[in-house]
């Protein structure tokens, strides 16, 4: 097999946007990550583009916007979700960025899919299956990436690896889920597969 590169390393900043309306022309392809606030998912994006503070980006003040673009490639791109668990921010402020992120995920027609993070040791928060459910909606994929795996012994992550694809079949049948450390570099190429699959890099 011939050795093949990681595009995500590439991975650089290009822009954020506070409403869909300022996000890039919606041409190419496109790949969101949400996740509540401490999910991990700064350090899944780190080690997946093998950046150290890639995502940091995304936490500087004044850039906690809905939408953070990466640029991975010719009209490919990486999207980080800051969400509004993130941010110390009125509830008014909230509600409208809960309804640009629906729309977002129902409207953006480049977006792929969506990699949706979970502590292993609390999924499927009520967070979760609000994005669960507006993806189902949108007929948009899901990957759960099953965060901090290196918290748990293997039986446990096992376990609760299962009880989360046992609960997607239900929220948004057709998904998928892995165990995944930062930490650990554990589940890298699982995750990455999905992305090229996605994206449709590395095809050949
Ligand atoms: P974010 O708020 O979702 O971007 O989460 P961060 O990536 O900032 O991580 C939140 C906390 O979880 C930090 O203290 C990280 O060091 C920790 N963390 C993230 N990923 C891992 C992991 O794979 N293993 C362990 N043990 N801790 C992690």
């Amino acid at each position: 097999m011939p050795a093949m590169t990681n595009p995500y390393h590439a991975a650089r900043f290009l822009k954020s946007a506070p409403a869909p309306a300022q996000a890039p022309p919606d041409q190419g392809a496109e790949v969101a990550f949400a996740g509540r606030s401490n999910a991990g998912k700064s350090s899944a994006l780190n080690a997946i583009t093998g950046q150290r503070s890639l995502a940091r980006t995304s936490k500087t003040p004044g850039r906690t916007q809905l939408l953070n673009f990466f640029d991975v490639g010719e009209h490919r791109r990486l999207v980080d979700l800051p969400g509004y668990g993130y941010a110390q921010v009125p509830m008014a402020v909230k509600q409208r960025w809960q309804a640009e992120l629906a729309r977002y995920l129902q409207e953006r027609r480049c977006l792929r899919g969506l990699v949706l993070l979970m502590d292993v040791r609390h999924p499927l928060t009520e967070y979760d299956c609000q994005l669960l459910d507006w993806c189902n909606q949108a007929q948009l994929p899901v990957h759960v990436l099953l965060t901090k795996a290196d918290k748990l012994k293997r039986g446990p992550a096992s376990a609760a690896l299962h009880r989360v694809r046992r609960a997607l079949g239900e929220l948004h049948p057709g998904s998928t889920v892995q165990l995944f450390s930062a930490l650990k570099h554990e589940g890298l190429e699982e995750v990455r597969s999905q992305l090229d699959r996605w994206l449709e890099l590395n095809a050949g």
